[in-house]
């Protein structure tokens, strides 16, 4: 990490803070992983919180200290209190406001000052201290670092499984292009810490009801593909929500199915949230198509070059035909 950067946290976490801890909106493991992470190793000596801008998938309960997390929707009082009293804030797998959604007015709103740590790209400019570097796998490898840095011996059981839990969920189990050497040696050491590495798996796979699966089954049999183009997209509709009873995180992995076919190197996930009036899309891509800047470009979104996300404010079929449409402008305007 920079000298500079280096110095001016070790003066700031030289003497108590009220600290505040955010993940995303929708927090993945990687976001709450990380969040958790630095929970655990700066709560000894300051009063540490982290609030969530939403509620989060129950998968997640079994991370250490996933009790203590305030969602924001639940506890606007509470965290809003929190945001006041803040001398710091972390934002923590996330580089632009709006992933923060109806938390990103407190933290602008706040006097604390804002450490962003994240491994997304083009990070925005709203914090005081940026830790950014869209060539690491995972923000819980970053926290690896940053804690490595300032006190290694604090790692314990808690932190480690937090963090492990984080890197093999973003580096799907440490396969995905991200994955280096220092990753794998960061998980080696994670172990050494006493992580259960089979625990953590099934935790993390092995764990969802069976209307989940049929959900999944669902999904894979509504995959598309358009014709003459490498390119499969499936929906999940609301009524296909309701019959499946669709808990939050339920669908995660789904679109990644559609990369599973020989010759196909983009697949997409269209999400009906009716009572958000939005249709979420997740998008997925192997090799020279980097889907963050089509996500960006014709859907208000962004992420990694092989793993980004959008929104439509269309109807679920208005917004697989504005995709299509895209799609194949898109690709003959850029790869021949
Ligand atoms: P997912 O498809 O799993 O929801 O998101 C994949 C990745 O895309 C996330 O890790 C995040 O980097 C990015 N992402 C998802 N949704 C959005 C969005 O609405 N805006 C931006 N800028 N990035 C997103
Ligand atoms: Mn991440």
């Amino acid at each position: 990490m920079d000298e500079e950067i280096l110095n001016n946290i070790n003066n700031l976490l030289s003497e108590k803070k009220n600290i505040v801890l955010i993940p995303h909106s929708s927090p993945d493991a990687d976001a709450l992983g990380s969040c958790l992470a630095l929970y655990h190793f700066l709560k000894d000596k300051n009063d540490v919180s982290v609030v969530s801008p939403n509620q989060y998938t129950e998968i997640l309960n079994f991370l250490p200290g996933s009790e203590e997390i305030i969602v924001y929707e639940n506890d606007k009082v509470k965290s809003e209190i929190l945001f006041r009293d803040a001398d710091l804030i972390f934002t923590l797998d996330f580089n632009s406001l709006g992933r923060a959604r109806n938390l990103s007015n407190l933290i602008t709103g706040s006097s604390a000052k804002i450490i962003m740590i994240d491994h997304h790209e083009n990070p925005d400019d709203y914090a005081n201290i940026m830790i950014s570097n869209s060539n690491m796998s995972s923000t819980c490898e970053m926290v690896y670092d940053f804690i490595y840095e300032f006190d290694n011996k604090k790692i314990n059981n808690k932190i480690a499984t937090c963090l492990y839990t984080g890197i093999v969920a973003d580096t799907g189990s440490f396969r995905f292009p991200s994955t280096t050497s220092k990753t794998l040696k960061i998980g080696s050491e994670l172990i050494n810490h006493g992580v259960n590495v089979t625990e953590i798996f099934e935790k993390l796979h092995n764990n969802f009801q069976f209307k989940r699966l049929k959900l999944l089954g669902s999904t894979i049999s509504n995959f598309k593909k358009i014709d003459e183009l490498p390119v499969l997209y499936s929906s999940i509709s609301e009524d296909d929500q309701i019959i499946n009873d669709f808990k939050k995180g339920d669908s995660e992995g789904f679109v990644n199915f559609g990369l599973s076919v020989e010759g196909i190197f983009c697949s997409v996930l269209f999400i009906e949230k009716k009572d958000e009036g939005i249709i979420k899309i997740s998008f997925r891509s192997k090799g020279d198509f980097k889907v963050n800047i089509f996500a960006s470009r014709y859907f208000n979104g962004g992420g990694h070059e092989h793993a980004s996300g959008g929104v439509s404010k269309l109807s679920l079929i208005e917004t697989e035909k504005k995709f299509i449409a895209d799609i194949k402008q898109y690709l003959n305007e850029n790869y021949e």
